[in-house]
């Protein structure tokens, strides 16, 4: 590239800046709006998009050369783990069922990242914020590929692993995040930054990766702790990132604030109602724990994010509404999951089980106000029944949140015995609602809302079988239809852990690993 070397030499930034201020230019055969379509729609005013600041300051040559640095040392050790037969290392094999949760609710999301980071993009006006786009949008295929990768040595030896491209546009939990980040996707640019790049990159994300990485060095799986780290390298330059689009945004019109604070509020409860999956694996899949949901919640939200609003509050930001619910819920979050989770154990395409005396002993230590009152109870009375051989499976479908698509299994703020219900009236048809702001977000943009694929009432509308299955033959089986269409081999995929082929073989494997067969 042709550049005038000022005499005065330049720094970092400044260099930057005339590397990406270059690349923009005012159009003349088309009107900015049309090259744009997406920039005003949703009321965002932008003044001057030289006022943004770039947050990576990364040129494309040293972007790759750190990335392929990163990507030798992850496949080298991948490599080895897989070599070494380093899936018999991990604790126990009910720690697989964790990273089964990872690849098929977690790694499309990346995938759908990347795409949502490519679109926005293209969108801005702004060069800055279109290059630092293009960055994380290359960051998050990295990560669903190396995701991928290493989550296949696991899929040659365990269940459950086979289909998630598939299963992510089907399965019932998978809509819950799924909807996440269709929701997002499908937002204008704006909105799509604030919602993946600050409150989730921002605010949220150590909440997702911190368990999970944390989680697996502590399970003895050296596969997904080092995808995870290569990921968590990325993560710096993205809440970066996160944290300029939104002082960018409020610095550029005042009328951006409010906007920008519904937003923030919006954001906030889609994230925190995905993470209900994560709060459940600290809780109840780790064999080793790292730290209850309720701890993790404490430091990484309340502390972290305390601070982090606090310093926002000089644009009049306020923290995201709806957290005197969370902070009461963080007590019922995960024992309200996992009993779901168990009595849907048969439309699962990993393993449920029960904790142990020593895991609920834990469970009463870190949950002293909640779980021996209310959970624990539940969950020794469905261990009997099932020594019984009463093996408890819920065999009713439950109404589903139309906003988050979780099942209505959240109690009163203020009541763990009451299951917490709203419900709307639009459009002559009734809408229902787990919680105060679900039921806000679809109030805002009811016309979003009312398409969502909701997997219960799609199953009750007889749109989850295969091509060809018919449903009024004689002695039709709707749960073997529906796992059919989900591609989940019945007796494989689902069902308790204890019995499992992944026991067994895992149990046979690790014998012949450390005994004298
Ligand atoms: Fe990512
Ligand atoms: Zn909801």
């Amino acid at each position: 590239m042709d550049m005038k070397v000022s005499k005065k030499k330049l720094g970092l930034k400044e260099k930057y800046q005339h590397m990406t201020r270059g690349l923009g230019w005012e159009t003349s055969y088309q009107q900015m709006d049309d090259v744009f379509p997406y920039a005003k729609y949703e009321g965002i005013k932008i003044h001057d998009w030289d006022k943004w600041e770039d947050p990576f300051r990364l040129t494309m040559d040293a972007y790759w050369k750190y990335q392929a640095e990163k990507e030798r040392k992850l496949y080298a050790i991948i490599d080895a783990y897989a070599q070494n037969n380093g899936h018999l290392s991990v604790t126990d094999a009910r720690y697989i069922n964790a990273i089964k949760l990872f690849l098929n609710g977690i790694s499309p999301l990346e995938y759908m990242a990347h795409r949502g980071f490519a679109h926005v993009g293209r969108q801005f006006p702004g060069v800055g914020p279109r290059v630092a786009c293009l960055m994380q949008s290359l960051d998050e295929i990295r990560h669903a590929q190396t995701q991928i990768h290493a989550l296949s040595n696991y899929n040659k030896y365990y269940n459950g692993f086979h289909e998630f491209r598939h299963m992510i546009e089907r399965v019932w939990y998978l809509s819950v995040p799924r909807s996440f980040f269709d929701d997002a996707v499908t937002a204008g640019p704006f909105e799509f930054m604030v919602a993946i790049g600050f409150s989730f990159e921002y605010v949220l994300t150590n909440l997702l990766f911190v368990p999970f990485v944390s989680g697996a060095a502590y399970n003895g799986d050296m596969g997904t702790m080092t995808f995870g780290f290569s990921a968590q390298s990325d993560e710096a330059r993205h809440m970066t990132l996160g944290l300029e689009v939104i002082k960018f945004i409020l610095e550029q019109d005042p009328d951006n604030l409010p906007i920008v604070q519904r937003w923030i509020d919006k954001w906030t409860w889609r994230g925190y109602r995905v993470l209900t999956l994560v709060g459940m694996m600290m809780d109840y899949m780790l064999p080793k724990r790292i730290m209850s949901w309720k701890e993790a919640w404490e430091v990484y939200f309340e502390e972290n994010g305390g601070a982090l609003f606090k310093d926002l509050a000089r644009y009049g930001i306020r923290p995201p509404k709806w957290l005197d619910q969370i902070a009461f819920d963080k007590d019922h979050l995960s024992h309200q999951a996992w009993a779901t989770f168990y009595q849907y154990g048969a439309v699962c395409n990993f393993h449920t089980w029960m904790p142990t005396d020593d895991e609920m002993d834990w469970l009463s230590k870190k949950y002293p106000n909640s779980f021996d009152k209310y959970y624990r109870p539940r969950l020794e009375f469905w261990r009997d029944e099932a020594a019984k051989g009463n093996r408890f499976y819920n065999k009713t479908l439950p109404m589903l949140c139309q906003t988050c698509q979780i099942p209505m299994i959240f109690t009163e703020p203020g009541d763990p015995t009451q299951i917490c219900y709203r419900e709307v009236d639009y459009k002559d048809t009734k809408y229902h609602f787990c919680s105060d702001g679900c039921k806000e977000i679809f109030e805002h943009e009811p016309e979003k809302y009312i398409q969502a694929w909701l997997p219960a009432q799609q199953i009750y509308q007889g749109h989850c079988f295969n091509e060809g299955v018919d449903p009024t033959a004689e002695g039709f089986d709707p749960l073997g239809a529906v796992l059919d269409y989900y591609h989940m081999a019945a007796g494989r995929d689902n069902f308790d852990f204890d019995g499992s082929e992944d026991q067994k073989n895992f149990e046979a494997w690790r014998g012949l690993a450390t005994k004298n067969a």
